[in-house]
């Protein structure tokens, strides 16, 4: 089978599989998924969900976050790693909403990334998944991995990758491809020992091990 075909057929089931996914992280608005997504660098959606509620009862929206004392912000969130640094950009971008864009978050890429503690891949999320927009593809650690699996990309750097999986899926997936490959990463695709046999794609994937 040609590589082009074999990767829609990979796109086409994982859609099958995962017809309707969802953001793992649990959010009301904007600015909550914003600050939830800043928390999930290098730390689960799950530990996120549990830190965010009492974080998200004391600071609902950007214009309390942005007086909240530093040291509040990071007793709330401390069991998500990294706290300091992430209650600085949680603080200044929360001060920077509200100075520049009337204490709404920002619906674009160049605006987003100019906040403290975004890049690329928070603003993917935010954009697509609070505001329906497809401007990129979130590629993390997951996202990475399967595409590098299914030779969608040979690109270690994820930006890279990102811009072969915008060439390869359509505009309208580019939300949805990672929900889906991120569900199937966690479930079945696993970093460490794949769970080849287990796995609805192995007859099409190009690393199956069975
Ligand atoms: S066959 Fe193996 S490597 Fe390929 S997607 Fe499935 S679990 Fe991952």
């Amino acid at each position: 089978m040609k590589k082009d075909e074999r990767s829609k057929k990979i796109l086409q089931k994982l859609a099958k599989l995962f017809p309707d996914p969802n953001c793992a992280l649990v959010h009301d608005d904007p600015f909550q998924l914003l600050v939830a997504t800043i928390l999930s660098a290098q730390c689960t959606d799950e530990r996120v969900n549990k830190v965010t509620p009492s974080l998200f009862q004391k600071y609902p929206d950007a214009a309390s976050m942005s007086k909240a004392p530093l040291s509040s912000i990071e007793k709330l969130i401390q069991s998500t790693g990294f706290f300091r640094s992430k209650a600085k950009s949680l603080k200044s971008s929360s001060e920077d909403i509200v100075t520049k864009h009337g204490g709404k978050v920002p619906a674009s890429m160049d605006e987003l990334i100019k906040l403290r503690g975004v890049g690329r891949k928070t603003a993917n999320v935010v954009l697509g998944n609070a505001f329906g927009k497809n401007v990129g593809v979130v590629v993390d650690t997951h996202v990475g991995r399967l595409s590098r699996r299914f030779g969608f990309t040979k690109e270690k750097d994820p930006v890279k990758v990102e811009k072969d999986l915008m060439k390869l899926v359509s505009q309208k997936d580019w939300t949805v491809i990672s929900h889906r490959m991120i569900m199937h990463g966690r479930a079945t695709c696993k970093a460490r020992k794949p769970l080849c046999g287990a796995c609805e794609l192995h007859t099409l994937c190009p690393s199956s091990e069975v």
